[in-house]
């Protein structure tokens, strides 16, 4: 494989609305949330780019039907309660 390349990722067949594109697929890596650590600060809720993080009454938990697995959540949880684990 040359570095041109491109490997192929999530192909869309038909536009429609993310109802129907569960984009959770796509994930690699998928956020794992300790909900002893977790204070329910929702900054992870707040820089979420998919809206994938729900608020629950004393912690939050994710949404795998579209959560990419981008990580960010992970990188800005001040208690480092939310861990990074390969799908499988
Ligand atoms: S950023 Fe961390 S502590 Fe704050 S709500 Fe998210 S998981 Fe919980
Ligand atoms: S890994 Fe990315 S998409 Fe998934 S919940 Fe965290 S911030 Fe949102």
């Amino acid at each position: 494989m040359s570095k041109y390349d491109v490997v192929m990722g999530a192909v869309i067949t038909k536009p429609r609305t993310s109802l129907e594109n569960k984009t959770g697929s796509w994930r690699t890596r998928r956020p794992v949330v300790d909900v002893e650590k977790c204070v329910n600060c929702l900054l992870c809720w707040i820089y979420c780019p998919d809206s994938a993080i729900m608020r629950l009454e004393d912690h939050i938990a994710i949404n795998y039907d579209y959560c990419k697995g981008c990580g960010i959540c992970a990188e800005e949880c001040p208690r480092k309660a939310i861990t990074m684990v390969e799908e499988g």
